[in-house]
């Protein structure tokens, strides 16, 4: 039989990853076993996952009784779908609890299996709603420069990140950008949080009236912008970009993929970040990643319009094999018993709380730390070249963000690099320690200190 890297590099088409590349040096395969925030390699190298996976394993590896309750779910009733009217216990019972724990006014859940496809599924209910309100023009869509909304042809070109447009004939032509509310890189200089908010307003507000109040749906957003660099607005923008929207009648979508169910410290990112949102997409957090699970959370506002409209169109002609999946259903339903069981939100947090303040003191005395930002967590460490008074980007092709991740990995811990400037993030189960994140911590700073020493020896500083 072939070596297991042979077969993944001869026939695996890997995301994310550059393909010469990947044939060259082959993956880091993942194949022990996996406890809390530790995941062992084929090799038997031990990695602490400082990012949950891809911010989704919240409770951590290893949970028995998530396992139990999808081969139970599976034995029981492996699957059934949710289309016609036909329904599942499950989906019944999570939907509910679902609702439960968001903020007020929302009434329905429309599952599915990604991010990504929520956010299709969200393009698709605020058309439907507005061509049932006899509104036809009114489709186009205002995204964020990096925000991240995922992949497929409509998510993402809502994500703002050049590299997934490139080579896809991507954005679709309804798809708008503003700038994000980046402390860093879009705030001038000398503006306090009032003005910078108020301007962040103004260039969403003229780019509504520039493309016309009637012929826009939506502005999508995430609570605190995740792969696109970790960035936290400040704290009076999403009510000042509220006051927009609904000047125009326009709807708010808040992509709680990574933020729901709690990795802010509450319940939902709109909750900490003062959102209003009319619809909410979640994903990753709802199974911890045991299952792939997504939903779209359908307010009021926006299902008694399509409830009552519903006859125009007759059967809602939208939903997939896998909406309302029993066994994925089963996985959250036990994921959100142990979030619940063990305090996870409060403690996450907690935690967040000592990893951002943990992650500012040991980044601060190294002169490549440009800023060191994040909320709950969820944060980043931000790496320029020192400018005067202020940071100018190292040349992407130094790949300082990779390298310095490349660097920690061989020191055991999992980070990430954030496309568009040298950011690198971490996102750890809820169920991390101190200790693991003092250990975290300062394997990544050694990392960066050695990158540091290279860009000065390099004369690239
Ligand atoms: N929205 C956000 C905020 C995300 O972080 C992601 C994934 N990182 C997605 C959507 C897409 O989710 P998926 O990869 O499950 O399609």
């Amino acid at each position: 039989m072939s070596d297991i890297h042979d077969l993944d590099r001869r026939y695996v088409f890997h995301p994310f990853s550059v393909a010469q590349n990947h044939q060259q040096s082959g993956a880091t395969m993942m194949a022990r076993s996996a406890e809390g925030c530790w995941i062992t390699d084929d090799a038997g190298k031990r990695y602490l996952d400082a990012m949950a996976g891809l911010w989704c394993v919240n409770v951590g590896y290893g949970r028995e009784r998530i396992a139990d309750a999808l081969a139970d779910q599976a034995r029981q009733l492996s699957y059934f779908h949710g289309f016609s009217s036909m329904a599942t216990e499950p989906a019944a019972i999570l939907a509910e609890r679902v609702i439960s724990k968001a903020p007020e006014g929302f009434s329905k859940v429309f599952f599915g299996a990604s991010g990504s496809d929520a956010n299709d599924t969200q393009a698709k209910i605020v058309w439907y709603y507005n061509n049932l309100r006899d509104m036809p023009q009114k489709k186009k869509i205002i995204a964020r420069d990096r925000g991240y909304h995922g992949v497929t042809v409509m998510s993402a070109g809502l994500t703002g990140l050049p590299g997934l447009h490139a080579g896809f004939d991507l954005p679709l032509p309804m798809i708008r950008h503003v700038s994000a509310p980046h402390n860093l890189w879009t705030r001038n200089a000398g503006e306090d949080d009032a003005a910078f908010t108020a301007r962040m307003a103004q260039e969403l507000d003229d780019l509504i009236v520039a493309e016309g109040p009637d012929t826009v749906a939506a502005f999508i957003a995430e609570p605190v912008m995740g792969a696109g660099g970790v960035i936290v607005p400040p704290e009076g923008y999403f009510p000042a970009m509220q006051q927009v929207l609904d000047r125009h009648d326009v709807l708010l979508i808040a992509d709680e993929v990574i933020c729901g169910f709690g990795r802010l410290g509450t319940w939902f990112g709109s909750d900490r970040m003062n959102m209003k949102p009319d619809l909410m997409s979640v994903a990753k957090g709802i199974t911890s990643g045991y299952a792939p699970l997504s939903a779209v959370l359908v307010g009021e506002k926006v299902w008694s319009v399509i409830c009552e409209g519903s006859a125009k169109y007759g059967a809602f002609g939208h939903g997939y094999t896998y909406t309302a999946h029993p066994v994925t259903a089963a996985a959250a339903l036990a994921n959100l018993d142990i979030v619940e069981e063990e305090n996870l939100v409060t403690r996450a947090g907690e935690m967040g709380d000592y990893m951002n303040a943990s992650l500012k003191k040991a980044f601060a005395d190294l002169p490549i730390t440009a800023e060191t930002r994040g909320c709950g967590l969820m944060a980043a460490v931000e790496f320029a070249k020192p400018h005067g008074d202020s940071w100018q980007k190292f040349d992407p092709a130094a790949g300082v963000g990779p390298r310095i991740v490349r660097a920690a990995l061989e020191d055991g811990v999992i980070c990430r690099a954030l496309p568009n400037g040298d950011a690198i993030s971490f996102s750890p189960p809820f169920t991390v320690t101190h200790e693991e994140i003092d250990l975290a911590v300062s394997t990544v700073r050694k990392a960066a200190g050695t990158v540091h020493d290279a860009l000065r020896a390099e004369n690239a500083l």
